[in-house]
């Protein structure tokens, strides 16, 4: 992926050296069933978060070069997704409103409640917020075999998907279905949310690449795809629920399939249209 040299984000907040209240932090059931559930990318699971407040005890994180490189990278990602998601959003007579990304280290307060770096990047509808520990790029790389900057690019891009979904007021629908549906049911609405995610993913990388075109400039380089698509099928239900526990139980996917997430974000990569990710309206997402 060509970023570098690209516009960053202000829409960074960095909340790294940043502790929470420890009082709350993986203590006894509660931090072993969110190590358990490990969300891998969800939308706003308040129903696991414990409640903590936050109390910034050191000064910001002392920054390694590498550290920094990433940090780069990930506010340039998100320019990215500002600009294309605004260009857009205007396309369609609407207004795109930026999320911020909050990066942290280890544990993190947001609007939905506590979370621990060990569930993952998510994203809160009630703060507006992608939450990211850059660590979890390292764990993308050596625990689910995901490298490359593409695949790190995903993750970004998925999140920011969620936000989208909220602006278009699509998970709002989605939670009063979870409100009224049994617990299956639930988890069916939740895949198509998330598959959703994957496609405005895809969706996202399509118009990038031609806005880079446009200026003379090149954004995607050969393998790029092949780097997300391997990520999106690497954290699919299935493959995650395989390697935990050695078997699936296809009710209680929440994120689909690594062929569905895949496949999804292609078809999103593939098309550029935001109205061909009606995950909600096919039979089988
Ligand atoms: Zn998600």
């Amino acid at each position: 992926m060509l970023w570098r040299g690209g516009r960053q984000s202000s829409n960074i907040e960095d909340r790294r050296g940043m502790r929470v209240g420890t009082g709350l932090v993986g203590g006894g059931l509660g931090g072993l069933i969110l190590l358990l559930i490990s969300l891998y990318f969800g939308v706003d699971p308040s129903a696991i978060f414990n409640r903590g407040t936050a109390v910034d005890v050191s000064g910001p994180a002392s920054t390694s070069p590498a550290d920094q490189e990433t940090k780069d990278f990930v506010a340039t990602l998100v320019g990215y997704t500002e600009d294309t998601w605004s260009d857009l959003f205007q396309r369609s007579g609407q207004t795109y409103r930026a999320p911020k990304l909050v990066l942290f280290n280890g544990a993190v307060e947001s609007a939905c409640g506590f979370a621990q770096a060990a569930m993952g990047p998510f994203y809160c509808p009630d703060d507006e917020r992608v939450y990211l520990d850059m660590s979890f790029f390292q764990e993308l790389r050596d625990r689910f075999h995901a490298p490359g900057d593409f695949a790190q690019a995903y993750v970004i891009a998925h999140e920011v998907g969620h936000h989208v979904q909220k602006l278009l007021s699509i998970a709002d629908q989605v939670e009063r279905i979870q409100g009224r549906a049994s617990k299956s049911e639930g988890n069916r609405a939740s895949v198509r949310l998330e598959l959703q995610a994957d496609c405005f993913a895809g969706v996202w990388a399509n118009h990038t690449e031609r806005m880079q075109q446009s200026q003379m400039k090149g954004f995607l380089e050969s393998g790029d795809v092949d780097e997300a698509l391997r990520a999106a099928t690497m954290i699919g239900d299935d493959r995650l629920q395989m390697q935990s526990r050695g078997y699936v139980v296809p009710e209680s996917f929440t994120h689909g399939t690594a062929e569905q997430r895949s496949g999804w974000f292609k078809k999103g990569l593939d098309s550029g249209m935001v109205s061909d990710c009606n995950t909600f309206e096919t039979g089988t997402p």
